[in-house]
């Protein structure tokens, strides 16, 4: 960016660009996004890497502004959360997963990000169940996400609020496992059915046997406790072959797909596993 001054323009990285538009810039033009058009969803597969087949595609938020250009999820989450505007991008965004679901194989299921804002109001509860009964979509084929972070800052209401969803018969994912802190004094008192270990584990399990013996511990947790797992950010295939041998059934990441657009994974055929 040093050498970018043109005339009397300055260039900026986009790294600066995002930290320029500041929360209030962002939170004005999400206050008047028109969020049936602005925003679109995109899907990455989670790999059942034993029977190499797509066992649910996570719905990941992309949002491009008419004013301030293409924003981050990183960074509109988290102004969505504070401004409150969270519910309905989260609404508008089920309804929307839901019914691209319609087209799929029925064994492939959906895994869709809550934010614990989202589930910590009982109307916005209420409408997430109101949204998958209207949707014919039968609950077993929905996972809700959740990162511990957002959860933990009331383990009971979180652990409330999540029973009452579970009721419905969906799945619970704890997303980003292991980037919390004192994830294990309290995993098991949560009514989850899966765990995601997080990308930062992955990084460098060629390089450092420590970390592949921490994702061998959690695979072991998992099975102890009964829980799913999936592995997060898997990039190389001497990851995904470490991975496998240690046991791990279920992975994500770019290596085995990006996420795509609706008409695009729709396309795709044949084997998920690049080896
Ligand atoms: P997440 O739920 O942990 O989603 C995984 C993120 O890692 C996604 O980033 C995905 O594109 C990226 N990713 C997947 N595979 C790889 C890989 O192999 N390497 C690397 N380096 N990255 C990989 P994305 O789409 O930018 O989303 C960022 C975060 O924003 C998500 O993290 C999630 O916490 C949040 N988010 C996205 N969509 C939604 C949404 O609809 N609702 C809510 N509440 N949060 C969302
Ligand atoms: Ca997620
Ligand atoms: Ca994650
Ligand atoms: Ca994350």
């Amino acid at each position: 960016a040093k050498d970018c001054h043109r005339g009397t323009a300055i260039c900026f990285a986009p790294e600066h660009e995002a930290q320029l538009r500041s929360h209030a810039v962002i939170e004005q033009a999400l206050r008047s996004a028109d969020l049936e058009t602005e925003f679109s969803l995109v899907y990455q597969p989670i790999v059942d890497v034993a029977e190499d087949r797509v066992d649910a595609y996570e719905a990941l938020a992309r949002w491009t502004s008419p004013t301030i250009g293409t924003v981050s999820p990183g960074d509109f989450i988290v102004v969505a959360e504070r401004s409150g505007l969270i519910l309905d991008v989260t609404r508008a965004l089920l309804r929307r997963a839901l019914a691209d679901m319609a087209t799929w194989p029925a064994e492939v299921r959906l895994s869709f990000n809550l934010s614990a804002h989202d589930i910590a109001s009982s109307a916005c509860r209420a409408d997430i169940m109101e949204i998958v009964r209207q949707s014919g979509i039968a609950p077993g084929r929905i996972i809700f996400e959740l990162t511990e972070t957002g959860l933990m800052r009331d383990l009971v209401d979180g652990r409330d609020a999540l029973t009452e969803l579970k009721a419905l018969g969906v799945g619970l994912a704890l997303d980003d496992f292991g980037t919390g802190y004192s994830s294990l004094s309290y995993v098991h008192k949560l009514p989850i059915t899966k765990l995601k270990i997080d990308r930062s584990f992955v990084t460098n399990i060629c390089e450092d046997t420590a970390s592949l013996n921490v994702i061998r511990a959690i695979i072991d947790l998992c099975r102890n406790l009964g829980f799913d797992c999936v592995v997060e950010g898997v990039e190389t295939v001497e990851q995904m072959l470490l991975l496998r041998s240690a046991g791990c059934r279920f992975m994500q990441g770019y290596l085995l797909q990006k996420p795509l657009p609706r008409d695009e994974i729709e396309a795709l055929g044949g084997s998920r596993l690049p080896v």
